[in-house]
């Protein structure tokens, strides 16, 4: 039996399936050893499955003709513990839903299956997605792979571990205010947040319903694109889903980009929040380089200007605990999930929801549940909610209007690179501004990808960010790739794997 490359994408594996090299049961026995050795260390999943995973790679060997040209026939791929999976624990990392089994999967999850994926496992998160270093999970940190010591980001950074690791070449994550981009950029991989509505978001157990958005965590620009062409498309049971065509993604990679217009805010870059020391040395000359490169490929680097992007930290965190407040309402022992245990001197409902509140939840997610609660009160509203809505419009247009002259704008994805583990969580603030430059397209509902821009003196991982028109995922996409094509970051492998 071969021992896979380490760096097998998608694409290398899929064909090695279709061509008969490798059966789908061999790559996922060989996935399964892989998990098994390093996962100790990095801890990256939650429950991995493997009867099931090597049940359903046997089916696909079994029925090879069926399967011959489905997209992912034998791949596998592991999923954020935030996405329904029928029959398989989904927790998204809180004690609340420790138990949680559920009975249908996500869309974004069949349409995996029905594409010949095999899911290997539930990855490990920020409880309910709420946190950017996958340190509020109640089950324990994941590692990032490339520095024990540090976090993989978050929240999608079990997703991103898995993948920068090679346990998977395909993981999926949620992002909303960055938590699919930040993980991959601190990762070393591609991380994918498609446009508002372009990936159903049934099965995913929701946090901010205005903001989140499925997406994807390959190792390459292309995989990323072969995975949107499974997840993308309208879903009748999810009205927010867009009911646009969706294009052949990878076709949209010609490695041709002369002439297309890359927006550069030089203004949001010197004066973000944090001040001109927000953004960390070699993160800022990783993209200057990486801004160079897409000069030399053709591409035109403008100046725009996007004013009122300084606040979107501000608003984000408004609009994103309010909406939060009411999503995590339903949590309150009585269907399912984690319940207080009864008291019988005590038999007020009431007191059976507060003490199932305060036990199931962890400190992070009551601190969003009290800032969203507060700021939806009668006599605040009007002065946080209400103002915070009128911003994020603003915030977009800022957008609609830097598209008139630019097909894309580019950002560093995070100003600094992975951060040691224990840092930041004492000061939930400084954790809140390094999403300074994801939140904005979340904001606006727009299109963003983290490709891979180098490294720092010490080894860390670098990420570009890209953020497109609505809809434009095909113009990010080949920027993003023309870039790969020419500096192959995602080849460098991680130590500890
Ligand atoms: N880091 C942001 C937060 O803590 C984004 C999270 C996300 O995208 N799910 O809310």
């Amino acid at each position: 039996m071969t021992t896979p490359a380490p760096s097998a994408t998608i694409r290398d594996l899929r064909e090695s399936v279709r061509s008969g090299a490798r059966s789908a049961v061999e790559i996922c026995r060989e996935t399964l050893a892989r998990v098994r050795a390093s996962d100790p260390a990095l801890h990256a999943f939650h429950t991995v499955t493997a009867d099931r995973a090597l049940a359903r790679a046997a089916d696909l060997d079994r029925d090879r003709d069926r399967w011959r040209d489905a997209p992912l026939t034998g791949v596998p791929v592991a999923i954020k513990d935030n996405l329904c999976t029928r029959g398989v624990r989904t927790t998204a990392a809180s004690k609340m839903l420790e138990t949680f089994v559920p009975p249908y999967d996500a869309t974004a999850v069949a349409r995996l299956e029905r594409a010949g994926a095999v899911m290997i496992g539930k990855t490990n998160c920020d409880e309910f997605a709420m946190g950017s270093s996958t340190e509020n999970s109640a089950f324990g940190p994941t590692r990032n792979p490339w520095a024990l010591d540090r976090t993989p980001g978050g929240s999608s950074g079990g997703s991103a571990a898995a993948v920068a690791a090679r346990l998977a070449p395909l993981a999926l994550g949620s992002d909303t205010g960055g938590s699919i981009r930040q993980p991959a950029a601190l990762c070393g991989i591609v991380g994918l947040k498609p446009t508002y509505g372009r990936v159903s978001r049934y099965g995913l157990l929701a946090f901010a319903s205005s903001l989140d958005q499925i997406g994807s965590l390959t190792l390459t620009v292309h995989d990323a694109a072969i995975a949107l062409n499974v997840i993308a498309g309208a879903d009748p049971a999810d009205a927010t889903s867009a009911p646009d065509p969706v294009p052949d993604y990878t076709a949209a990679l010609t490695g041709d980009i002369r002439g297309a217009r890359i927006g550069v805010p030089s203004r949001l870059l010197e004066n973000g929040p944090g001040g001109p020391d927000g953004i960390d040395r070699e993160v800022a000359g990783a993209f200057r380089t990486a801004l160079d490169a897409f000069a030399s490929r053709g591409a035109t680097l403008v100046d725009v200007d996007l004013p009122h992007a300084r606040h979107a930290v501000a608003v984000y965190y408004l609009v994103a605990t309010a909406e939060a407040s009411s999503n995590l309402a339903r949590y309150d022992g009585v269907r399912y999930g984690f319940r207080a245990p009864f008291d019988r001197h005590d038999d007020a409902l009431g007191s059976m929801y507060a003490r199932t509140r305060a036990g199931g939840f962890g400190p992070e997610v009551k601190r969003r549940i009290m800032l969203g609660t507060y700021v939806l009160s009668a006599g605040y509203y009007e002065a946080y909610y209400l103002k915070a809505q009128q911003v994020r419009t603003l915030i977009a247009r800022d957008y609609e209007r830097a598209f008139e002259r630019v097909d894309a704008v580019a950002m560093p994805t995070s100003p600094t690179p992975a951060f040691p583990i224990g840092e930041r969580v004492a000061d939930p603030l400084q954790m809140y501004l390094a999403d300074v430059f994801t939140v904005s397209a979340n904001l606006g509902g727009l299109p963003a990808v983290s490709v891979p821009c180098g490294f720092t003196a010490g080894g860390l991982p670098i990420g570009l960010q890209l953020v497109g028109r609505r809809f434009d995922e095909p113009t990010v996409l080949r920027l993003a790739d023309a870039y790969e094509r020419d500096t192959n970051w995602w080849k460098r492998e991680p130590a500890h794997v």
